[in-house]
């Protein structure tokens, strides 16, 4: 397993797994920040990452989330460990959805419902 070496400002030098890092990547640049929880401190410790460290982050399999634009609708569906619970919100269940909308009463009964 891949090891990736950090500071922590309190405790200097720590191991991290690359499941304990997470990437963000801003906009197209290829640049963002990486964030950790100090396995030593357990404080939450965020760094700049240029487009070597996100590359480098990459390589040994860390997670990286982008805020840029987004490209088909693989990018909206979350990794299988972060899935909420309950079915998959499916395209049918958005057109029926969308159908729904249109039905003011259905609407109004849904939003009474919630009340
Ligand atoms: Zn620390």
């Amino acid at each position: 397993m891949a090891t990736i070496r950090t500071t922590c400002p309190e405790c200097g030098e720590v191991d991290l797994t690359p499941e304990s890092v997470m990437v963000s990547v801003h906009g197209d640049s290829g640049e963002g920040s990486y964030r950790f929880t100090c396995p030593r401190c357990t404080a939450a410790v965020e760094k700049r990452a240029d487009r070597r460290i996100v590359a480098l982050l990459r390589s040994v399999g860390v997670d990286v989330e982008s805020d840029g634009p987004v490209e088909g609708l693989e990018a909206l569906v979350p990794p299988p460990e972060s899935r909420p619970a309950g079915p998959v919100f499916t395209p049918d269940d958005l057109i029926a959805f969308h159908f729904q909308l249109q039905d003011d009463r259905a609407v109004e009964t849904e939003l009474a419902s919630l009340a």
